[in-house]
């Protein structure tokens, strides 16, 4: 009984007053994912990476947009999504405290206006993406006319760029089969 007593009073007060008072979470906490959507580019990446489909991309083409969406009620906070965002755009908050009373308030959507394509005028990819990798590209070429190269090939959608090798292609064994018949 003394011993019982003595570890009592060595413990201290081992319960938290939670929910009556905050309860402080470790450093490295992983609670809910905080989506920016001014940093995001809709690249879909950790709709890819995310192993509980708690993450999902839906493009409506007839609308030009792209809607990123996250269902809280999926997460499982394994912090896959926030290592692989390129922009920063999604890091996981010390934030546990989700329940809610209807179901589809643990889903938030962000929505991306899509780009155009240079060549055919359809839109294919997100605008931030797009702009996002252009600038990438831009940034290494070695001359302006390789800059605005790039630019246009990453404004191309994928369907115009199969079309525009394939008139390549054929131009290049044209100008072979020219070459044998001389
Ligand atoms: S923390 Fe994990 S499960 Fe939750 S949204 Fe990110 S990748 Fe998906
Ligand atoms: S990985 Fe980042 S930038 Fe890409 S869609 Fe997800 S949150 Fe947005």
């Amino acid at each position: 009984m003394f011993k019982l007593l003595k570890e009592v009073l060595r413990t201290g007060e081992a319960t938290v007053k939670y929910p009556f008072a905050p309860v402080e979470v470790a450093k490295d906490f992983r609670g809910k994912p905080e989506h920016v959507p001014e940093n995001c580019i809709a690249c879909a990446a950790c709709t890819v990476a995310c192993p509980a489909n708690a993450l999902g991309m839906q493009t409506d083409l007839s609308a030009g947009t792209r809607i990123w969406s996250i269902d809280y009620g999926r997460c499982v906070f394994c912090g896959r999504c926030e290592e692989v965002c390129p922009t920063d755009a999604i890091r996981l908050s010390t934030d546990f405290e989700l329940a809610v009373a209807d179901k589809a308030d643990l889903r938030r959507t962000a929505v991306f206006r899509l780009a155009s394509c240079v060549c055919c005028g359809k839109p294919f990819a997100p605008e931030k993406e797009v702009a996002y990798v252009a600038e990438l590209l831009e940034a290494t070429a070695p001359t302006k006319a390789d800059a605005e190269r790039r630019r246009q090939l990453v404004a191309t959608c994928p369907a115009c760029k199969r079309a525009n090798d394939v008139v390549q292609i054929d131009t290049a064994d044209v100008a072979r089969t020219m070459e044998t018949v001389r």
